[in-house]
């Protein structure tokens, strides 16, 4: 069970650097969520499509939805009438058809980038050039994707608790958003999100320039 202290230092340490907070509340309860809830967060995050509506069709309808896993290009179609923003974008025919339902609903759907810093090897995302490649292709076709809004970039450090890696992680992805936005996106000022730092993460995160965390375990207590 969340403990509400901890939640209302983190929430106020958070909204002094300007982020935003994403409550990650995969497999946790309804309950657990509303909770949170009534002390007034509205941004959750969830990794999986079928519980991701469920909870969306059970809970308040003025949560933002954050959808923060892997996502099948055949699974777009159940989340694109409600949520917030997808965090996971990691190639081009996954733009394309998250554009195509948002054009079937007449509504623009808001994107992340995922961009792979860590070095282990299952993680999913894109590297430095399939980013820049997926950046072209989409400025080229740029008429076309009307019904999707490219906001940043997402990423996740590597599993460690070497506290310098990490740094230079989060250094090298904020660098990398820097390119993007100064090659691609100069101008669109809604070019503004850098989604990193996660429960043990996510002070390093702070300093380093994020403006969207995503928070599960230290929040709700870890997952079983
Ligand atoms: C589960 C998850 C989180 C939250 O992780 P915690 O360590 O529990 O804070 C953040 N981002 C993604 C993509 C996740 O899958």
């Amino acid at each position: 069970m969340t403990d509400i202290d901890l939640y209302t230092r983190l929430i106020q340490e958070i909204t002094s650097h300007q982020a935003t907070l994403v409550a990650v509340s995969k497999t946790k309860s309804e309950e657990e969520i509303l909770r949170l809830y009534e002390q007034g967060q509205r941004d959750f995050g969830e990794n999986y499509v079928q519980e991701l509506v469920a909870k969306q069709s059970q809970l308040p309808q003025d949560i933002q939805w954050h959808f923060i896993g892997h996502l099948q290009r055949n699974k777009v179609k159940m989340i694109a009438p409600f949520v917030h923003l997808i965090h996971s974008v990691d190639r081009i025919k996954l733009l394309n058809e998250i554009n195509k339902e948002g054009r079937k609903l007449s509504r623009r759907i808001d994107v992340l980038m995922q961009i792979y810093i860590g070095t282990e090897a299952t993680k999913f995302g894109m590297d430095e050039t399939d980013v820049y490649a997926f950046c072209e292709t989409w400025e080229q076709q740029k008429d076309e994707f009307q019904h999707v809004r490219i906001r940043g970039i997402m990423g996740m450090a590597t599993l460690t608790d070497d506290k310098e890696q990490i740094k230079k992680e989060f250094e090298q992805f904020v660098q990398i958003f820097e390119v993007l936005r100064t090659r691609f996106f100069l101008d669109q000022a809604s070019f503004d999100t850098k989604s990193f730092g996660m429960s043990g993460d996510y002070q390093l995160a702070l300093e380093a320039g994020s403006t969207m965390l995503r928070i599960g375990s230290m929040l709700f207590g870890a997952r079983s």
